[in-house]
């Protein structure tokens, strides 16, 4: 008899269990549950579907429909899980119309994901709580996209607020200042983009000012709510600030949806996300769990909590195949990531500094800004580049990049993160055969070039002679 795989989540994680589980396993029966409409969508080309860089919404779809059925997956839209029964094997779930069903499984996927992060905000949340008719939205989902959409092109939007400068909020920054409306971010913390170090959130900082963006660090919006005129009136810091927008976005990170799991007995870990090992096993039986609602396993780090969508699909292709009998493990993350901001790019991989020594590690970091090509040829820009080593071994701990959109700053920073993922020191790194052209790079390339002057830095020659990769 075929096996029955359930999986619920219609995005980066499930669809990619569904899909290697079939693809391992064709005889495999694979349903999808998914809450919303919009299976298999890449909600991180939101941003550049506000911008108008991408139209219709509609290509925002790695897959469409038919794609996925003709892979073999089920597809049940519109319709939620609402209860494990882990020892019956079956999934309760709720349809559009109300109807419940109980769906047995042989094997089930949880794939839930995240929710946007609420921030303590008066007027935020909460049946009493402004939200998109009022033209204050959060962003996660399709449905979050077209509310947004519809906000900014059913009246005139002249003025807008994002609340939160991580990655979504200064992407959303680019894509409102696209749209001719005058932009500004606030956040709590001093520098915008904290998955940097302060001092290229500052370079980052700098290029949204110069695009018009106004950049209020250190501010904390502490209430919203509705003005005479329609418009949405922002206090922050105590009341000591207060402006009127005309649109709210309010990005201030995720947390974990782990109800259904929790409510089926599984364990919550680090960020208060679901427990699973690196075969994704929740330790329910039958109950493999992948994505945002889960824990990572970085091989930094050990376990922490980091939503993205690259390890989502990863973790989602380990659990597909292990539910139908494979023996995949997810090899772990090393924080890899990146974001355009207007005509910059940065890009971090590995650990911060402070992060390092929680880690247990004794990290020093260097900052050089060589050229990302020879200076001769014409264009040379420079990429600002941190490495952070560890100071006993020379073991590359992580590094962060910042450069013009063009200077390959994603691509150099790959460079560092396959260095990360097998241990290498950053002596190790200079042994690295690399690409060379004049138009493209420098003999020895920027990451290299930023390597050596972290050793030049930090380890006397006396002690350089150790092997450039270190077993763990
Ligand atoms: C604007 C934006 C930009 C981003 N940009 C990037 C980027 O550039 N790079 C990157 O790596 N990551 C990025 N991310 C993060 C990335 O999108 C997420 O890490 C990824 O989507 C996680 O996938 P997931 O499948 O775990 O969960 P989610 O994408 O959160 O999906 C959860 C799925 O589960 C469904 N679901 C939830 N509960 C139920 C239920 N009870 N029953 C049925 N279905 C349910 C939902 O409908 C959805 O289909 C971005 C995110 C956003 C919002």
């Amino acid at each position: 008899m075929s096996r029955r795989l359930v999986v619920v989540g219609g995005s980066d994680a499930g669809i990619s269990a569904g899909l290697r589980a079939r693809e391992l396993d064709p005889s495999a029966e694979v349903t999808v549950v998914v809450a919303d409409a919009y299976p298999n969508f890449s909600i991180c080309g939101i941003p550049y579907y506000i911008s108008g860089e991408v139209r219709p919404w509609q290509s925002l779809a790695h897959r469409t429909y038919a794609d996925l059925e003709a892979a073999g997956l089920t597809l049940r839209v519109d319709t939620r899980a609402t209860r494990i029964d882990v020892a019956g094997q079956r999934l309760a779930v709720t349809g559009h119309d109300g109807t419940e069903q109980l769906l047995p499984y042989d094997e089930l996927v949880v794939g839930t994901g995240a929710r946007p992060a609420l921030p303590a905000v008066r007027g935020l949340g909460g049946s009493e709580g402004l939200g998109p008719a009022d033209g204050v939205h959060l962003l996660h989902t399709i449905d979050d996209t077209h509310a947004l959409m519809a906000s900014l092109t059913d009246r005139p939007v002249a003025s807008a607020l994002i609340v939160g400068a991580g990655y979504i909020g200064v992407e959303m920054s680019e894509a409102l200042v696209a749209r001719g409306i005058a932009t500004t971010v606030a956040q709590r913390p001093a520098e915008v983009l904290a998955t940097v170090d302060p001092e290229l959130g500052a370079l980052v900082r700098a290029e949204m000012e110069d695009r018009g963006v106004e950049v209020l660090t250190g501010t904390t919006v502490v209430g919203l709510a509705r003005a005479g005129d329609g418009r949405i009136t922002v206090t922050a810091d105590g009341g000591r600030l207060e402006r009127t927008f005309d649109l709210v976005v309010v990005v201030a990170g995720v947390r974990p949806d782990v109800a259904l799991l929790v409510d089926a007995g599984a364990t919550i870990g680090a960020g208060g996300a679901v427990v699973v090992d690196d075969t994704m096993a929740t330790g329910l039986p039958h109950v493999w769990a992948a994505g945002d609602c889960v824990v990572t396993h970085h091989r930094l780090m050990g376990i922490t909590y980091l939503p993205l969508g690259t390890t989502a699909h990863k973790q989602g292709r380990v659990a597909g195949a292990n539910a139908v009998g494979g023996h995949a493990r997810f090899a772990g993350s090393v924080g890899t990531q990146v974001v355009k901001v207007f005509d910059l790019v940065a890009a971090r991989t590995g650990l911060l500094e402070h992060e390092a020594l929680a880690a247990g590690f004794r990290p020093v970091t260097t900052q050089v800004s060589p050229d990302d090509h020879k200076a001769y040829y014409p264009g040379a820009q420079p990429i600002t580049i941190r490495v952070t080593a560890d100071a006993d071994t020379g073991r590359l701990l992580g590094a962060q990049l910042v450069g013009r959109l063009g200077s390959e700053v994603a691509k150099r920073a790959d460079v560092y993160a396959t260095a990360l993922f097998h241990a290498m020191t950053v002596e190790g790194m200079a042994d690295l055969d690399l690409t060379y052209t004049p138009p493209l790079g420098s003999p020895w390339d920027a990451v290299q070039m930023a390597a050596q002057a972290w050793s030049r830095d930090h380890r006397p020659p006396s002690v350089t002679a150790l092997p450039s990769v270190l077993t763990e």
